[in-house]
């Protein structure tokens, strides 16, 4: 099986840091990105094809080109609030880019998907830890847009034999241990950078959204999954799919963290004061949101390795600081 994977969103977060393990692990990343969020200067590890999953034209040009044998697809809008405000962009460009990309896929024999999924698939959940079979009912036009792709490849499965691995990411937190990548949203919207920022600037404030919560503390708790952990999932998933699949699995710790114990890792690893303002719950956020991650371990036998939540944060305070 030639090394060369096509890497959609690869100048993203997740992305780049997926990339970057590929070449570790002797593969050519070959990213596809629009640089509407992701950054040129993330792609490090292969050749960058700027544009758009969109342009079927183009996607013929790169299957022609690089003849990838697998596609890791990641180009996608992540912001939930905004796909509550503009559903219809992130209909067309998580779900009808994606058909255009299982679609070249198809007519170029590439026959290996590994899909970036979320946890938003399940919407509220009913209980935690969250297991593959829980049902799916989304609470936003994110996470819709998601559960439809995963239809999709269930389709295309069964009528073409497309082999895919849907991977239902939890939070994903932390940075490159190395400091070459990490993650780098405009607006910023995620807990750890944000309270990273606050601790660096003063001027800034964190508000903690909602103290009210059926939890320990009161506060939401979160399955927060190291970045690295992320990508070298995504690798194992390739290597699953020269044999196997279809599969769709969860991709955490199995362990949470509220956000009150997030903001106190964040104190002791910037040795910094945070003083978090109390907010009101954020519609839509349930209480607690933790992975089964038995599932992934079986499959394709990963095990995450950043397990320590300071750890993690110290790596995206060192990236903030680089
Ligand atoms: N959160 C918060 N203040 C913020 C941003 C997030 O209290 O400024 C909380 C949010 O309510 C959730 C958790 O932190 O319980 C993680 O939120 P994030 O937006 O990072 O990820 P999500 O869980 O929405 O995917």
């Amino acid at each position: 099986m030639n090394k060369t994977i096509l890497v959609t969103g690869g100048a993203g977060y997740i992305g780049s840091h997926t990339c970057k393990a590929l070449a570790a692990r002797g593969y050519t990343p070959v990213t596809l990105d629009n640089l509407s969020n992701g950054h040129e200067w993330a792609v490090k590890w292969g050749p960058l094809v700027k544009g758009d999953t969109g342009d079927r034209a183009l996607l013929d040009d790169v299957f022609a080109r690089y003849r990838p044998s697998g596609v890791i697809h990641f180009a996608a809008f992540i912001e939930v609030g905004v796909s509550v405000r503009e559903p219809g962009s992130f209909y067309r460009n998580n779900a009808c880019s994606t058909l255009n990309v299982l679609e070249a896929m198809r007519a170029h024999g590439c026959e290996r998907f590994v899909f970036s999924s979320t946890a938003a698939v399940y919407g509220t959940p009913r209980q935690v830890p969250i297991t593959e079979d829980h049902p799916q009912w989304p609470i936003n036009p994110y996470g819709w847009s998601k559960f439809m792709v995963e239809r999709m490849l269930e389709d295309f499965g069964r009528a073409h034999g497309t082999r895919f691995c849907a991977l239902r990411y939890f939070n994903a937190a932390g940075a490159d241990p190395e400091g070459e990548i990490g993650e780098a949203h405009d607006p910023e919207s995620h807990l750890i950078p944000l309270v990273l920022r606050a601790a660096k600037d003063p001027a800034r404030s964190i508000s903690i959204f909602g103290t009210d919560y059926d939890t320990p503390d009161g506060t939401c708790v979160r399955d927060y999954i190291h970045v690295c952990d992320l990508a070298d999932a995504h690798i194992r998933a390739l290597q699953f799919l020269e044999d196997h699949g279809p599969a769709a699995v969860n991709l955490g710790t199995g362990a949470g963290n509220s956000v009150k114990e997030i903001i106190d890792a964040a104190r002791a690893v910037t040795g910094l004061p945070i003083e978090p303002v109390i907010g009101p719950r954020r519609p839509g956020d349930p209480a607690r949101l933790v992975a089964d991650r038995a599932l992934a371990g079986e499959l394709l036998g990963w095990t995450p390795q950043h397990l320590d939540i300071r750890e993690t944060i110290a790596h995206a305070w060192a990236w903030m600081n680089r």
